[in-house]
């Protein structure tokens, strides 16, 4: 059985692509097959693995405007059973573009249903906005992670966010659900991170995730290498983490 999650958060910079990103790589690295999609127009998944944007040819704004078939546009990656559907600099005309189209809320879910019985896990990383992009990936995902930061306002905009699953649920996807909350770039040092996480804790309980990821120089370096975390330095405490955090998504099923 597979399962597409949504990676989301209207809040920019709480750690969406890194989660996208290490994630994806700690559950192929454990033996899933896995498709990381990027549909955030920065495309920052996409180079963040290592995929070169000027070589792609088709990328995800093909395939949901273009009609092209995803797997004419799926990349392997370094990592074994990792592949990726990359995005590009042109996808950021495909909120407009989607606008007047027919059916414009279900292109992603009709896309990646072609591919779905060739992974175990589809990881998408949504961009930084409740726009029709990323309600194309929640229409598409069986469930929703969302990445929260270990800092002041941590809860601001999620009601917003919350209010948007539930229309997703009520008009386009009624089966969508909220896989895990996951606590990000928690700092030991001080009180606030602990604060933070019993004030999510009360809100969302059982759903926050035990797995909390530090502060780690090291996931934020990795990017930069065009490489996750797992083959960056697989000693770090950041490669650490998130494999325990794909031990805790294998474990829920
Ligand atoms: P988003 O996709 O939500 O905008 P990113 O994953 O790109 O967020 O993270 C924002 C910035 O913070 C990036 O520069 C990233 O490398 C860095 N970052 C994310 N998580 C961590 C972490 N746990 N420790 C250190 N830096 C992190
Ligand atoms: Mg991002």
């Amino acid at each position: 059985m597979s399962k597409i999650i949504a990676v989301t958060n209207q809040k920019g910079g709480v750690g969406k692509t890194t989660t996208s990103v290490n994630l994806g790589a700690a559950l192929a690295t454990l033996g899933k097959r896995v498709l990381l999609v990027d549909i955030d127009p920065q495309g920052n998944t996409t180079s963040g693995i290592g995929v070169n944007k000027a070589d792609v040819a088709n990328c995800i704004y093909d395939v949901i405007i273009n009609d092209v078939h995803p797997k004419d546009a799926i990349l392997p990656t370094r990592i074994e059973g990792l592949s990726i559907l990359p995005a590009t600099i042109q996808l950021a005309g495909a909120e407009i573009e989607l606008v007047p189209t027919i059916s414009r809320e279900v292109r992603l879910k009709k896309s990646l249903h072609l591919v779905k019985h060739m992974f175990d896990y589809i990881i998408i990383d949504c961009p930084p906005s409740l726009g029709i992009l990323t309600i194309n990936s929640l229409t598409a995902a069986d469930s929703v992670i969302i990445p929260i930061q270990c800092e002041y306002y941590a809860l601001e905009g999620l009601s917003q966010l919350l209010n948007t699953v539930r229309l997703v649920q009520k008009h386009l996807n009624t089966s969508l659900q909220i896989e895990g909350v996951l606590m990000t770039m928690f700092d030991a040092r001080t009180n606030l991170g602990i604060q933070v996480i019993e004030e999510v804790k009360k809100y969302f309980q059982q759903k926050v995730y035990q797995t909390v990821i530090p502060r780690n120089v090291r996931l934020s370096e990795a990017p930069s290498h065009g490489e996750s975390i797992i083959t960056y330095d697989p000693r770090s405490k950041g490669a650490e983490v998130y494999l325990e955090l794909g031990k805790e998504v294998i474990s829920s099923e």
